[in-house]
């Protein structure tokens, strides 16, 4: 997709509320080193975006969902660490080793599989993926965990056990009951290890905010918090020092006065009932603004307008207090200065998580880091 760098519509990423997440998550985890999840398009602030601004605030290593989003960072020239929390076909498996790539091995069988497209040039990194019941990827028993130990060390040229990881379903409920017996699982596992790898990782952003003394937090793997979401919705802290990261701005394009009995944009589910002045925003759908935004109040300049009629693929109007000039600044999400429009308002508005809400928005808005 066509990035619109022509137009006022953008995403500003905030690198101080980022600073200022990576620091409460550091401190409250006590951990030593970061992978930030930047996959999916760093949750919809834009990979590119996001590793940068980790390189430029000392991040450890990023975190990604699949081979592409590795291959992408380091075509951009990311240097940092990469690792790949989910599957990778074995047929890749040298593709990792010339991009230096961490890949996550999620059985014996894909070992033995990636074995047969592996050169031996340099060996692939290797961290084991042990399923302790998010029953999604991984290995389910300690035979499987310790006969890939032993197939890897028997085949040293090719594999570098670097190392071992779990996933937690319940990290972020006040409902510890599953979260204990999962720990409990992986505990047991390790116990029976005959050595342990450099990094054992098992923190995401719950685990890393609400049980860092009882998991392992020298590497831990998050992403939510660092946006500026408190992970469990404000259920187990008010999140006031987490901030969000994200701001969506744009501007007026155009403005004038109707009368009453106007309908507005498609269908016209709005009609003017008086004089009306109504303002247009390059913004809609298309940039994943959920139609469902239609009578949500966002900010033109330090007014607040109801967005009125149905959003449309590329514009959506708003009733304007009074006539407003052409070009006033549209915040739509985040600060104006004064105003804040909330993550979480605007995502529950549309009956979505703030993740879901920003994992929408699309590749034509540009992503800026600011700040
Ligand atoms: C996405 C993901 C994370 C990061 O999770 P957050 O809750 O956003 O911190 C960590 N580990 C795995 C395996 C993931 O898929």
């Amino acid at each position: 997709m066509v990035v619109a760098n022509l137009r006022t519509s953008r995403i500003e990423i905030s690198k101080q509320a980022l600073a200022n997440n990576i620091a409460v998550t550091m401190q409250t985890s006590h951990a030593k080193h970061m992978f930030l999840a930047v996959k999916a398009n760093g949750y919809g602030h834009g990979l590119l975006t996001m590793a940068q601004a980790a390189v430029e605030l000392g991040v450890y290593g990023l975190a990604v969902a699949v081979v592409d989003e590795g291959l992408a960072l380091r075509q951009a020239g990311i240097t940092i660490p990469i690792m790949i929390l989910g599957y990778t076909e074995p047929q890749y498996a040298e593709i990792l080793v010339q991009n230096n790539l961490i890949v996550n091995v999620v059985s014996l069988d894909w070992l033995n599989q990636a074995q047969g497209f592996l050169t031996g040039v340099a060996p692939l990194q290797a961290s084991l993926a042990v399923d302790s019941g998010m029953n999604r990827l991984g290995m389910r028993n300690e035979t499987e965990v310790l006969e890939s130990i032993d197939f890897m060390s028997n085949h040293r040229n090719l594999f570098n056990w670097v190392g071992i990881m779990t996933h937690f379903a319940t990290a972020d409920s006040s409902d510890v009951a599953y979260f204990n017996k999962q720990l409990h699982r992986f505990n047991v596992i390790i116990k029976q290890l005959p050595y342990l790898p450099e990094m054992i990782h098992v923190a995401n952003s719950g685990a890393a905010m609400y049980h860092a003394d009882e998991v392992p937090t020298d590497y831990i793997r998050v992403g939510t918090v660092v946006y500026g979401w408190e992970p469990s919705g404000m259920e187990l802290a008010d999140g006031k020092n987490l901030k969000p990261a994200m701001n969506i701005k744009s501007a007026l394009s155009y403005v004038k006065q109707l009368p009453s009995g106007e309908g507005i944009s498609y269908s016209h589910i709005y009609e003017t009932t008086e004089n009306e002045w109504i303002g247009t925003v390059p913004l809609g759908y298309g940039d994943g603004i959920d139609r469902e935004l239609t009578g949500y109040k966002i900010l033109v300049g330090h007014e607040w307008c109801p967005i009125i009629g149905k959003i449309a693929m590329d514009q959506l109007m708003v009733k304007l207090p009074y006539q407003m000039p052409v070009g006033t600044e549209v915040t739509i999400l985040g600060s104006n200065g004064s105003e804040n429009i909330d993550i979480w308002d605007v995502a529950h508005y549309c009956h979505l998580e703030p993740w879901e809400f920003t994992n929408r928005l699309t590749e034509r808005l540009p992503r800026i880091l600011v700040d």
